[in-house]
């Protein structure tokens, strides 16, 4: 499959992994828009949260609470966003499901 995150994950284009296990994997966002910018992307391919189904829902479960887990080790003590874009009207961008997490910089709402 041609798919960047999945390439990422298995390591066939080269990343800096901050975080990593069985089902997930954390690298920077490699156009920051803050200070603090992570992505956390499922190993297995799943296209955007549009295309997970029940089945993922320990998965989905699993990557939220390991960006809590990331977030607590980066210092982010002020607080942090997490984002999930799905979709060309949410500003997707790569097609393999991945949250954001932002930080280092107060945010704003409502986002652009
Ligand atoms: P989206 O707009 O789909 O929610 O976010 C995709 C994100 O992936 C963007 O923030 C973009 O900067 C990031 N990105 C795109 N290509 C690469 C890449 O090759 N490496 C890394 N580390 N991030 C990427
Ligand atoms: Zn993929």
């Amino acid at each position: 499959m041609d798919c960047l995150f999945c390439k990422i994950a298995t390591g066939a284009i080269t990343v800096t992994r901050l975080y990593e296990d069985d089902l997930c994997l954390a690298f920077p966002d490699i156009h920051p828009q803050s200070p603090t910018h992570i992505l956390i992307i499922p190993k297995q391919h799943i296209t955007s949260l549009a295309h997970a189904t029940p089945e993922d829902s320990a998965l989905l479960g699993h990557l939220l609470a390991t960006t809590a887990t990331i977030a607590a080790q980066q210092n982010l003590a002020g607080g942090y966003r997490t984002v999930i874009n799905t979709g060309d009207d949410g500003g997707q961008t790569v097609h393999h499901l991945h949250l954001h997490l932002l930080g280092g910089r107060a945010m704003h709402w409502p986002p652009g």
